[in-house]
C-alpha cells in the first residue's frame, strides 16, 4: 500500500512538472486572417499571443521588406506548419526550397515587445517594421549557398502604435520538411524570456534526471553483468537524455553556437533508430516469455542497417528511407501494446507498473513520430499539440516511463536480493541443523557401533564357548572324540617329524554297567566326572591330553612319550582312580571303582598310521579285561 502511494506521488509530481512547463501568462486566443492581426485592444506587454493563423506566403522568393510588395503572393497559409503541407497552384510544395512569410499586426501603443522564435528549418532572417532584427544561419536559394542553423531565441523590437510588419525569410535544404513547426509568440520580453528559461531549465532537468538514471543503471549492469535489463534500460535513458538537449528550447544549440548541422541531424536520428531495438531488448530481458526473439532480432538488424546508412551516407538518403523506419516503429509500438495487453490479462507480477510505464512510452513514441513526420496531417499535429503543448513533453513521458521502470527494476532487484537473503538464512539455518543432525547421527552411530562391538564381543564369547562346547564333552568337560581326532593327526605328525615315540592309554571303567544298575545313572554320571577330573589333574605336561572317548571309556594321549613312561603313567592313573575309593558293590574285582588300561606306544614312521595306536591300545585293554581287570596291559611288539 505504501509502495503504491509512493509510485502515485511520483507520477503526480511528474504531471505537476509537466503542467509547470506549460504554465504561461494569459494567452490571447486570436488568429491572423489574410496576413493581418488586430491586437489594439490587448496589453501586449503583459499578455502573450501565439502569432498563429493565416500568414502571407511567398514561395521560392526571398523578399526583404522593401521589395516584398513586388513579390508574388503565393497564398495565405496556416501558420505554423511545415510548408510541405501547403498547396501552391494545387500542388504540394517540397521540403527543400525557400520562402518569405509576412504578418502585419496592429498595436495600440509604441512599446518594446519581443518575439519568441522556435526552431526554424533551417535558416532565417527576421525583419520587423523594415529593420533586420535577427539572422540565424545564412539563408540562400541553393543548398550550397545557405548555412543551416537552429537557435530558438527571444528577440526584442520596437513596436509602433498602429501597423507593424513582420517579414521572415526562410530557406531549407537540409531537413525533409521546411518552415516552422511551432508558433512564434509575441509579448513582453521578460515574460517570453521567463518562458524560454523555464523551458530550458525543465529540459536540463529532464536531461539530468534521465542521464542520472542512465548512468546509474549502466553502473548497476557493470557490477552485475548477468542481468542485461539495466544495460538496455541505462542506454535507453542516456539516449533520451541526449535527445532532450536537441528539442524544445534546444539547449545544445544555445550552448554550442557552431554545431555541425549534419552531426546534429545524425545524432538526433540515431537516438531514434537505436531507441527502438533497445526498448524491445529491454522488454525481452525483463519479460522473455512475451517478446519474440525473431521480432527483436529483425528490429536489431533493421536498426543496424539504418544506423550504418545514417553514419556513412549524406542526410538526404536517411531522410528518404526514414518513413519506412517510422512504419516499422509503429508496427513495433502496436506489438508492444499487444504484449502489454497480454501481460495485463496474464496478471503478470508488477503488471501495474509495467503497463503504466509501457503506455507512457507508447504515447510519447507516437507523439515523437507524429511530430517529426512530414506525412501525417497537420490537424493531427495541432490536436496533439493541444494535448501535449510542445515537443519537450515527449521527453517528459519518457522520463515518467524511465522513473516507473527504474522503480520496477529496483523492486525486482530488491526482491531478488531479499530472496537471496532469505535463502541464505534458510541455508545457514539448515547448515546449523545439519551440524546438529550430523552430531546426533554420529552419536547414534557411535552408540550403535558400541552396541555392535559389545554384541560382537558377546558373540565371540558365545562362539568361543560354542567351540569349546563342540570340542568338549559336556559331562566331564574333558576333550571329546572330535578334538581327539584333530589332535592325534597333529601330534602323530609332530612325533613323526621329530622321530619321537607317541603313546596312548585306553582306559575303561570296570563293571560300570553294574554300577549304573546298582547306584543309578545319576551316581554313574558323578562317578564319571570324578574319574575324568582325576585323570586330568594327574597329568602335568601341556601336551598330555585326556579324552572322553565314549561311554565310560577314556583315552590319554601322551606325545613324545616312550613305553616305559607310558606304563608308569598308566599305573599311576590306575592307582589314582582306585584311590578315589568310590564304593562299587557290583564289582567283581574290588569293592570300589577300578579301571583297566591298555597301553600302546609307537614310533611313527611312513608305514604306520595313528589309527594303529588306538587299535593296539584297544587290544591291550581287551587283554587287561580278560586278565581280570584293574590292571595295565601293553602288548609286546
Ligand atoms: P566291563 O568291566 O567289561 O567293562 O563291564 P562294563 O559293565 O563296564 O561294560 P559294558 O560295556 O557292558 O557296560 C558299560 C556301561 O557303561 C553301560 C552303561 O550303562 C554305562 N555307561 C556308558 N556311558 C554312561 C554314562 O554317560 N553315564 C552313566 N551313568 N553310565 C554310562
Ligand atoms: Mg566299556
Ligand atoms: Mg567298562
Amino acid at each position: 500500500m505504501i509502495k503504491r502511494s509512493i509510485v502515485l506521488s511520483i507520477i503526480f509530481l511528474m504531471f505537476f512538472l509537466l503542467g509547470g512547463c506549460s504554465a504561461q501568462p494569459t494567452e490571447i486566443e486570436k488568429k491572423a486572417e489574410n496576413g493581418r492581426l488586430d491586437l489594439t485592444q490587448y496589453d501586449l506587454n503583459n499578455q502573450i499571443i501565439a502569432l498563429d493563423g493565416d500568414w502571407a506566403f511567398y514561395w521560392n522568393q526571398l523578399l526583404e521588406p522593401a521589395s516584398i510588395d513586388q513579390g508574388t503572393l503565393s497564398a495565405y497559409v496556416p501558420f505554423p506548419s511545415s510548408w510541405n503541407k501547403y498547396q501552391i497552384d494545387d500542388e504540394k510544395i517540397p521540403g527543400s526550397g525557400y520562402a518569405t512569410y509576412r504578418l502585419k499586426f496592429t498595436a495600440a501603443d509604441n512599446q518594446i515587445l519581443a518575439l519568441k522564435i522556435p526552431k526554424v528549418r533551417t535558416a532565417y532572417k527576421l525583419f520587423i517594421n523594415g529593420e533586420p532584427i535577427t539572422t540565424v544561419g545564412t539563408i540562400g536559394t541553393t543548398r550550397e549557398t545557405m548555412v543551416p542553423k537552429y537557435q530558438p531565441q527571444v528577440v526584442a523590437f520596437n513596436a509602433v502604435s498602429g501597423e507593424n510588419e513582420i517579414v521572415l525569410e526562410v530557406s531549407n535544404f537540409y531537413r525533409p520538411s521546411g518552415g516552422l513547426l511551432n508558433s512564434i509568440q509575441l509579448g513582453g520580453e521578460s515574460q517570453l524570456l521567463t518562458i524560454r528559461y523555464f523551458g530550458l531549465t525543465y529540459e536540463l532537468f529532464l536531461f539530468g534526471a534521465l542521464m542520472m538514471m542512465g548512468v546509474y543503471h549502466l553502473a548497476l549492469f557493470c557490477f552485475r553483468r548477468k542481468d542485461r535489463a539495466p544495460l538496455y534500460f541505462g542506454l535507453f535513458c542516456t539516449l533520451v537524455a541526449i535527445r532532450t538537449l536537441f528539442i524544445g528550447e534546444a539547449f545544445l544549440f544555445s550552448f554550442f553556437q557552431n554545431l555541425n548541422f549534419e552531426i546534429i541531424y545524425k545524432v538526433q536520428t540515431l537516438s531514434f533508430y537505436l531507441g527502438v531495438p533497445l526498448i524491445l531488448m529491454f522488454f525481452r530481458s525483463i519479460l522473455p516469455q512475451y517478446f519474440n526473439p525473431l521480432i527483436v532480432r529483425t528490429t536489431q538488424i533493421i536498426a543496424g542497417v539504418y544506423t550504418l546508412v545514417v553514419l556513412f551516407t549524406p542526410t538526404w538518403i536517411a531522410a528518404i528511407i526514414n518513413p519506412l523506419y517510422q512504419i516499422w516503429t509503429v508496427l513495433m509500438i502496436i506489438y508492444l501494446f499487444a504484449m502489454l495487453i497480454k501481460i495485463a490479462l496474464h496478471r503478470e507480477k508488477n503488471s501495474g507498473l509495467i503497463i503504466l510505464g509501457g503506455l507512457f512510452l507508447i504515447a510519447t513514441c507516437l507523439m515523437d513520430i507524429i511530430t517529426l513526420s512530414p506525412w501525417i496531417s497537420d490537424n493531427w499535429l495541432s490536436f496533439l499539440q493541444t494535448i501535449f503543448q510542445g515537443d519537450a513533453n515527449s521527453s517528459t513521458g519518457q522520463l515518467i516511463f524511465a522513473v516507473l521502470y527504474s522503480l520496477l527494476l529496483a523492486k525486482t532487484f530488491t526482491e531478488s536480493l531479499e530472496q537471496r537473503t532469505v535463502m541464505s538464512e534458510q541455508l545457514a539455518e539448515m547448515n546449523d541443523h545439519l551440524d546438529e543432525l550430523v552430531a546426533q547421527r554420529t552419536r547414534e552411530l557411535t552408540a550403535s557401533n558400541d552396541r555392535i562391538e559389545q554384541q560382537n564381543y558377546e558373540l565371540e564369547l558365545i562362539n568361543h564357548e560354542l567351540q569349546r562346547l563342540s570340542l568338549r564333552d559336556p559331562l566331564t568337560e574333558l576333550w571329546n572324540r572330535r578334538k581327539y581326532d584333530e589332535t592325534i593327526v597333529m601330534e602323530w605328525n609332530r612325533c613323526l617329524r621329530q622321530h619321537r615315540p607317541i603313546s596312548l592309554l585306553f582306559i575303561d571303567v570296570d563293571y560300570f554297567k553294574n554300577y549304573n544298575d546298582l547306584y543309578g545313572h545319576v551316581a554313574g554320571d558323578a562317578t564319571l566326572i570324578k574319574i575324568g577330573n582325576t585323570l586330568r589333574t594327574a597329568l602335568s605336561r601341556p601336551t598330555d591330553m585326556v579324552v572322553r572317548y565314549g561311554g565310560e571309556e577314556f583315552i590319554v594321549l601322551l606325545a613324545e612319550t616312550d613305553k616305559e613312561e607310558a606304563l608308569s603313567n598308566a599305573h599311576r592313573l590306575l592307582k589314582k582312580v582306585e584311590a578315589l575309593a568310590i564304593p562299587h558293590e557290583g564289582s567283581v574285582v574290588k569293592n570300589c571303582i577300578t579301571v583297566s588300561i591298555g597301553v600302546a606306544t609307537l614310533l611313527p614312521d611312513h608305514h604306520s598310521r595313528h589309527e594303529d595306536l588306538v587299535k593296539m591300545a584297544d587290544e591291550a585293554l581287551y587283554q587287561a579285561k580278560s586278565n581280570g581287570r584293574n590292571q595295565v596291559v601293553t602288548l609286546n611288539q
